[in-house]
Parts: structure tokens; sequence; C-alpha cells
């Protein structure tokens, strides 16, 4: 049985739940930062390189505190994740705004905050200088359509509805220049979850060979490339991180060959990822309320779908670790279930786990990132609390957990006396 680390012992997470209910989400800001750090220095070659962290991976402020103060940025798709950025405090340059189908306030708020703008059609050029006025900085998502495998959550690039065609973008740029705009950057995003490290390598090419013929033909000067963010963690044991060295390498030497040898340098590095630096240090705490034995076996927990959607909406995978009892023959095939009215709430199916009972302390693995992002308010189940573990062992409650009355605060129970039916 491969196991999987945790920041916490038994005896450490039951103390823990004495104080917050179960269930809850736990981030490790110790891990978080280190791993952080060891994404820029494997670009520190790269003057100019920075993370905008996707804020939707966990769109809490404390945590893009943190990030913030190892020199992140955020990237932002939507007016709820533009507000926050702004409430955390960051401004301008420090703010990507990579929307789709977006809406001409979300233009407008993401202009007055001074965010790089990345637009994902031709057909928003228009509509962005109508709504919000066109920026000194522009840059386009590219699709590289069949240039570019994709993969199981994006799917195919032909298939998928972000970014322009190459032509497109040819013409775009030009429309820009005409419109006055100086700085340049570009960006595109094919793959979510990726564990091949080549993956990005040939990403990064593919943009390089665009940037060289987009400066060559239209004479504008790129500032900087975002290759985004997809790159994939290792939810089973047995799987390999990508190698962010090897990664950083592979791109270097594009870089010298493309960028440099064409004196298209300096060009700054973006990415924008969530997954691959909060993904593997968060965790969702949960208890066993009820084993049932029927067909099979069941191990219902306090935690359901709600609380991480991934497991059903992907058939995705996310290791399981009984407190206490890791040391324990792991034979017993468990269905792990919320209380969901829906059958596709489970954590786990036929996962072979040690024999469990009703109040064992169950972890679910690598929920760091689109976890308590993803939640939702079926059932009227309420979106739990997040926690976050400090480098000095204390915990924080950063997010408290909802009420009946947070969940009830848009109906008018005072209207039902006069309302006749
Ligand atoms: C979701 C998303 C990201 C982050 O994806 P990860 O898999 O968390 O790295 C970055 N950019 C865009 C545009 C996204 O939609």
């Amino acid at each position: 049985m491969i196991g999987k680390k945790l920041p916490f012992t038994k005896e450490q997470l039951e103390k823990i739940a004495e104080e917050y209910p179960t269930p809850f989400h736990i981030y490790d800001e110790k891990a978080i930062r280190a791993n952080a750090r060891k994404l820029n220095t494997a670009f520190s070659w790269n003057k100019g390189f920075k993370d905008y962290y996707a804020i939707k991976a966990v769109p809490n402020p404390y945590l893009m505190k943190i990030l913030r103060e190892e020199g992140f940025g955020i990237d932002c798709s939507s007016m709820a994740e533009l507000e926050l950025a702004e409430k955390v405090g960051l401004r301008g340059e420090e703010i990507m705004f990579t929307s789709n189908d977006t809406p001409a306030e979300e233009f407008k708020k993401a202009m007055d905050l001074g965010a790089i703008i990345n637009l994902d059609d031709i057909s928003h050029i228009p509509f962005l200088e109508k709504h919000a006025g066109i920026p000194e900085l522009i840059c386009f998502r590219y699709n590289p359509g069949p240039l570019k495998e994709g993969n199981m959550i994006i799917g195919q690039p032909e298939e998928a509805k972000y970014g322009g065609t190459r032509e497109q973008l040819f013409e775009a740029y030009k429309i820009m220049r005409y419109k006055g705009v100086k700085r340049f950057g570009i960006h595109t995003m094919v793959a979510s979850n990726e564990l091949d490290t080549n993956y990005f390598i040939e990403t990064a090419e593919i943009l390089f060979d665009l940037i060289v013929e987009l400066s060559e033909k239209l004479n504008i000067r790129f500032e900087f490339v975002n290759l985004g963010g997809g790159i994939g963690i290792p939810y089973r044991p047995e799987q390999t991180p990508v190698d962010l060295n090897v990664m950083s390498e592979g791109i270097r030497k594009l870089y010298n060959d493309l960028i440099e040898a064409n004196g298209l340098a300096p060009i700054k590095i973006y990415f924008e990822t969530g997954r691959v630096i909060t993904g593997p240090y968060g965790y969702l705490v949960s208890r066993v309320l009820h084993i049932k034995n029927t067909y099979k076996k069941y191990a219902g927990l306090d935690a359901s779908m709600v609380n991480l959607m991934r497991p059903a909406l992907y058939g995705a995978y996310h290791h399981i670790t009984v407190m206490g009892k890791g040391h324990l023959s792991h034979q017993t095939p468990y269905d792990v279930t919320g209380s969901l009215c829906e059958n596709n709430d489970k954590f786990a199916i036929n996962r072979l786990l040690p024999e469990m009972e009703p109040g064992d302390l169950v972890v679910i693995h690598d929920t760091g990132a689109h976890g308590h992002a993803m939640g939702f308010n079926y059932n009227g189940k309420l979106r739990s609390s997040e926690l976050l573990l400090r480098e000095n062992g204390e915990v924080m409650q950063i997010r408290r957990a909802e009420t009946i009355e947070d969940h009830f605060a848009t109906l008018d129970f005072g209207g039902l006396a006069k309302f006749e039916v």
C-alpha cells in the first residue's frame, strides 16, 4: 500500500476537529510557500518571470496574500474574482484578466484596476473598445487547434471554446496596433491537469514560433508570453509530478534558440497555474457517520460532493487516508459516499481501505485546488469552513462554515404571508 504524506498526526487532527467541526478543508501554508518558491527558483533565469495564481482554484484572500508575498500575481476571470483581487490589495499588472464570453462590466472593472486584459476572441475588440476603451497593453489567447493534442478535462483544442485561430491572431494584433496599443503579450492554455512535462515545453515552442512570426510580420514587440495553467498533480500515489526544473530547462533552451536568437529578448515568461501550486497541500477532513452493508459496503461521511465535486464530475481519483488505520491491511472495498440524494455523490468506488467504523476521521487528499471552490448547495447542503495550518503549527480559520441563514439569505419568507395562491 503506497501512502501519501500528511502534515498532521491523528492526535493533532482530532484536536483541530474539536475546535472546528468536520467537514473542513485545511491548507498547509509551509508546503504552499515552499512549492511557490520552487517554481520561482526553477524560472529564475527569466527576468520578470511571474505566476499569476488562478484564483478560482482557492478564492480565499488569506491564501492570495501568502502567494502575493511569494511574488505571485492573480489570474481572474469573473467580477467576484476581480473584486477579491482588489480587496487583497492587488492592482495593475499584478492582475491578469483571462476571461471568456465576458460581460461588459467585467471588462470595465478589469480596466479600472489596470489589469492585463487577455482577450479570448477577435470579436471582443470592438466590444472592449465600446464598453471600457482600448488599453495600453493587450494579450490574446491562442487556440492552436489541430496543432496540439488535448486532454481529458479541457478536451481537444479544436473542440474547446477558448481562444482564437492563428489567422485571427494576426488580424487581432494588427487591429490593436492600428488602435495605438504599444505593448503586447500572448497566451495559450490547452490542457488541464497534464502530468507530461514535455507537453508544456511543446506548448512553449508553439507560442515562441508564433511570436517570431507575429513580431516579424506585424513589427510589434512582445513583452510577455503566458503559458497558462494546467500543470497536473499526482492525485494517485504512484504518479509522478511534473519536474519543474526539467520543464524550465526545456523552455530555456527554446527561449535561447527562438527568442534570443531572433533578437526578440527579453520576453517575460508568465504562467497562470492554480492546481500545481496549492492542490497537493489542501485536505478535506471528514468523519464517518455510518457504515452500511447491502450489496456493497458503504462508508457514509459527513462531507458530500458539495464539498468536493471532482470525483463525481470527472471520475477523478482522490486518495483517502483513514486516520490512525494506515498500518492496518487495506482489503475492504468501500464506496465512500456523502449524503446527497444523488447516486454520484461518491468520493471513491470500490476503494480498498481498512475496516472503518462510525467516528473515524477520514482525510481526502489533494483538495487544495478546485475543491471547496467548486462547491454548491444542492439538497441545501452548506459549504464547509476553510482552515489554514500556519507555519508555526497553529490553525486559523480563514473562512467560516455557511449557516442555514446564509443559505436562506436570498429568500423572502416575510412575503409569504401576503402571497395569495
Ligand atoms: C482554470 C484555469 C487556470 C488554472 O488551471 P490549473 O489547472 O489550476 O492550473 C489558468 N488559466 C485559465 C484561463 C483557466 O481557466
